[in-house]
């Protein structure tokens, strides 16, 4: 377990998140993961010691392949999974240390938007109980002020009041997204990671929903987690930038530095991958070949060595520690460190 750490040079009193060497280990010997992979006894490690800090009012960008554990870091900062290790500070409170009752209070302001609106919203309730629901529980509304709350909501979203006495089925993806929006902002929250918010929409959705999120981050003051596989969405959104690879932040940065310079190998291959973003250099392609490998007995060394161009033999023995360059660039590779020798 190793520690990879995303510090802001600017003041550290205008952090809202802090996390400290979080680790996520999911145990497989009684799940589904163990009989599916026939290797029962093994540790998961979905998230393997990230450290980052999020400043108020910022969004962060987190990118990274299908299964490299940045839903699970997303949802173990808001313990929706309980963190094997690290710390979890929120506005100078330790989250990781809070008992259920407490949880739930600081809960209203730490929500989450999910990729898939339609699987987390009951199917057999109005969208006026959906969103009605999390008010009355939290204490924040009763009785006639629920409804008023809930349409003042549907309509900050961009829906009609009137689709409240609807249900979940009677609605687009894009309409299911914004009622997902809604329920997250019923309780008036500061923090809201958004877990692939868009990857299941149509492109044209995509927009539509990515700029909503842009207007409510800014009438509301929202300090977002932008979660995505999309380097697209994450550069258009992003204030500073996050890559993940198989638990591990590899490199980290300003968003439009990171974007015109890559430095890590791994976020050189993912930039190829697009044909053009906006502001951004071309860069020399390079291919990512093979599958990531399983956070499953992941390998040793740097986790990206299996599949990167320059690899050499200190890559599978000595895993690098993030480097500090300039402009705010920070990041995991031996070739940098051999660079600033
Ligand atoms: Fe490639 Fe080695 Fe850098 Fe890892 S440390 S990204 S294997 S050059």
């Amino acid at each position: 377990m190793s520690t990879t750490a995303i510090k802001q040079p600017t003041a550290s009193d205008t952090a809202l998140v802090k996390v400290n060497n979080l680790v996520k280990h999911y145990d497989s010997r009684s799940g589904l993961w163990g009989k599916l992979t026939g290797n029962p006894g093994s540790l998961v490690q979905a998230v393997d010691g990230v450290s980052l800090t999020i400043q108020r009012r910022e969004t962060l960008g987190l990118i990274g392949e299908s299964g490299c554990g940045k839903s699970t870091l997303g949802r173990a900062i808001l313990r929706l999974h309980e963190p094997t290790h690290g710390k979890v500070i929120f506005d100078g409170i330790d989250v990781t240390a809070m008992s259920p009752d407490e949880l739930k209070k600081i809960r209203r302001r730490m929500q989450i938007i999910f990729q898939d609106p339609y699987a987390s919203l009951n199917p057999r309730k109005t969208i006026e109980v959906i969103i009605g629901t999390a008010l009355r529980l939290q204490g924040l509304a009763r009785g006639t002020d629920i409804r008023s709350r809930v349409s003042q909501l549907l309509e900050n979203v961009g829906l009609k009041p009137d689709h409240m006495t609807r249900f979940p089925h009677q609605f687009s993806g894009g309409q299911r997204q914004r009622i997902g929006i809604a329920r997250a902002l019923a309780l008036n929250p500061e923090f809201i990671v958004c877990d692939e918010p868009v990857s299941a929409l149509d492109v044209s959705i995509q927009a539509q929903i990515i700029q909503l999120l842009d207007e409510l981050k800014h009438e509301l003051g929202l300090t977002y987690l932008f979660i995505s596989h999309d380097i697209s969405v994450i550069g258009y959104v992003s204030d500073r930038i996050a890559v993940m690879y198989l638990g591990d932040i590899v490199e980290f940065g300003p968003t439009k530095q990171l974007l015109n310079s890559p430095k890590h190998p791994y976020t050189q291959a993912l930039l190829s991958a697009v044909p053009r973003i906006e502001g951004s250099k071309k860069s020399e392609r390079l291919k990512l070949t093979g599958e990531l490998p399983s956070p499953i007995n992941p390998p040793g060394g740097c986790k990206f060595h299996t599949r990167c161009p320059y690899v050499k033999d200190l890559c599978r023995v000595s895993k690098p520690e993030i480097q500090q360059l300039q402009h705010g660039i920070n990041v995991a590779c031996h070739l940098i460190e051999d660079t600033m020798r």
